[in-house]
Formats: C-alpha cells, sequence, structure tokens
C-alpha cells in the first residue's frame, strides 16, 4: 500500500466531473486500499478518487461499524432531510455548517471487482456518503452552502475533536 497526496481546492481536477469505471482489474483493488490507507493517515472518514486526483467514480469511507469502497455510486433513495456540519480534506482550515443532506439515503454500485453493491445510511454516514458522491461530480461543501457566514475557519486538531467530521 501507498499514501497518496491529498490535492486541494486550487487543483482543477477536483471540479471534473469523473468518469465511470467500465474495467475492473486488479490494480482497482491496489486503488481502494491505497485510499484507505491515505484516508486513515489523515484522520478522514471518507475519501473519494478525485482527491488524490484520479478523475474516476470511486470512494471509501468508514465509520463506526461501516466500511465501504464503491465504484459508479449512484443514489437510489433519499429521504429527510438534516442540517450538519463538514469539512473537507481538500479544503484545510475550514468547516462548513448548516449543510442541507438527506437524512437517510440507499446508494447502489459496484465493488473493486464490479459486483453490484448497496448501502444504506442514516445520519452521519448518510451525509459522508453524500459528500464523497458529490466529489465525483465536482461538487464541493462550499457549493451547499446556504450563507457565506456558515464558512469558517477552523484549527484541524478542533476538527477531529468535533466528531471527526473530516471528509
Ligand atoms: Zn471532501
Amino acid at each position: 500500500m501507498a499514501l497518496r497526496k491529498i490535492i486541494t481546492t486550487e487543483n482543477p481536477i477536483l471540479r471534473q466531473k469523473a468518469k465511470k469505471v467500465h474495467r475492473f482489474d486488479p490494480s482497482l483493488q491496489k486503488l481502494v486500499n491505497d485510499m484507505f490507507e491515505t484516508m486513515y493517515a489523515s484522520n478522514g472518514v471518507g475519501l473519494a478518487a478525485p482527491q488524490i486526483a484520479q478523475s474516476i467514480r470511486v470512494f471509501v469511507a468508514d465509520f463506526e461499524d461501516q466500511k465501504v469502497a464503491m465504484f459508479n455510486p449512484e443514489i437510489i433513495k433519499a429521504e429527510g432531510e438534516e442540517l450538519g456540519t463538514e469539512g473537507c480534506l481538500s479544503i484545510p482550515g475550514y468547516a462548513g455548517d448548516n449543510i442541507r443532506r438527506a437524512a437517510r439515503v440507499v446508494v447502489k454500485g459496484q465493488d473493486a471487482r464490479g459486483k453490484p453493491i448497496r448501502v444504506t445510511a442514516e445520519g452521519w454516514f448518510a451525509r459522508v456518503l453524500q459528500h464523497e458522491i458529490d466529489h465525483l461530480d465536482g461538487i464541493l461543501f462550499l457549493d451547499r452552502l446556504d450563507r457565506p457566514e456558515d464558512l469558517r475557519e477552523v484549527r484541524e486538531e478542533d476538527l477531529v475533536e468535533e466528531a471527526a467530521v473530516i471528509e
């Protein structure tokens, strides 16, 4: 496994719509392993491939007892609404408050071998999944802020204490 470099907002790759994965070869499992390792090393709970400059549709996430690596994810059901705080490994030093997300989602996609998988999530984990899927469409939490005052500067250690809101 290897740590990958996480890119930040200056890099236009974060704003591209990532490409769908059609060929499931063994290199994808290595990519997923590297993404988990990079995410854990940064104290994140989610990481999307564009954040390591790979413009393809895959993300990883691990929170409490839910761990997933999903290719070509699609939200097939979204219910309810919640406001919450988010941070992003690609936007270091900032957090966004009152970000509106569905409270419950069902997401379908494929694992690293192309096998269909489905994840049901609510609350915080549902938020993580929506944040990561946004990355695959070039969307950042900054785009979801209703009011400019909902963006604030934070020290990294505060974010970690605030329930690891780093994605
Ligand atoms: Zn992010």
